[in-house]
């Protein structure tokens, strides 16, 4: 459902070009759930702004439900986007001043559904995330594992196809942060497409596939694996 040619994506201010991904390949089927791993600065966020449409990429070629998407407009752009990611971010992007159903609504407003309409998507995204009990809430009022929550309902609310996740629990303690990712499981055991960028190698683990960046590039980890294995006899012959 995503396939991403060599990619590359350089950043330039007055004095540096910054080469932050450099002919990245890779494909994510439908249904996956995909842990991005890789050192500080070494382009996860960035290729997930590129995946979720936030950005385009300077070079390569983005098919996304095998429609080209490699070199839209601003506004081409977030109509798709609104149609078809939903975006996860470690702070949760919350607005303070909206209770939760409130919050929920605001990318529907962009989708020209019902009134009717809207109501019963946030009614659902807000079960499914138990919070259906609280919307009248203000995110002050909530943990920060029930923020989370909430986040996910209102990505989940426009019934996206892919669900990008960046750092989803790194604000969160770990009992939290096991509740968030039993979430994402369930979610894309109900068929959604999951893309997530963690530190956390124990989270990674739990996802169906891992892919590492480093230097702008996926890394093959088990050929990485192997070098680290092969490294020691080498050095002492
Ligand atoms: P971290 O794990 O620390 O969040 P990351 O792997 O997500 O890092 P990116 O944020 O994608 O890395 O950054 C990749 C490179 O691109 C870095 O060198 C970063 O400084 C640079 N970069 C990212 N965004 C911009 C920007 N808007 N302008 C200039 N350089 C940028």
């Amino acid at each position: 459902m995503l396939h991403m040619d060599n990619i590359g994506k350089v950043f330039r201010t007055d004095l540096i070009e910054t080469h932050a991904l450099r002919g990245l390949q890779l494909s994510v089927n439908e249904g996956e759930f995909v842990a991005v791993t890789g050192p500080s600065g070494s382009g996860k966020t960035t290729f997930l702004n590129i995946a979720g449409l936030l950005e385009n990429a300077s070079s390569g070629q983005y098919f996304l439900d095998g429609e080209e998407v490699s070199m839209l407009t601003d506004r081409e752009r977030s109509q798709l986007r609104n149609e078809k990611i939903g975006f996860i971010f470690q702070g949760y992007n919350l607005l303070p001043d909206l209770n939760l159903f409130d919050n929920v609504d605001v990318p529907l407003r962009y989708r020209g559904f019902s009134a009717a309409e809207r109501r019963r998507r946030i009614e659902e995204a807000l079960e499914q995330v138990g919070l259906a009990a609280r919307m009248k809430h203000l995110p002050s009022q909530l943990s920060g594992g029930q923020q989370q929550r909430v986040a996910i309902a209102r990505a989940l609310a426009g019934s996206p196809r892919i669900l990008l996740a960046d750092e989803p629990t790194g604000n969160l303690d770990s009992l939290m942060a096991r509740q968030v990712m039993q979430l994402l499981n369930e979610i894309n055991r109900n068929g959604t497409t999951i893309i997530m960028v963690t530190h956390d190698a124990e989270q990674a683990a739990q996802t169906q596939r891992n892919i590492h960046i480093v230097d702008g590039q996926i890394c093959d980890l088990a050929m990485l694996n192997r070098r680290t294995a092969v490294e020691p006899v080498a050095a002492e012959g």
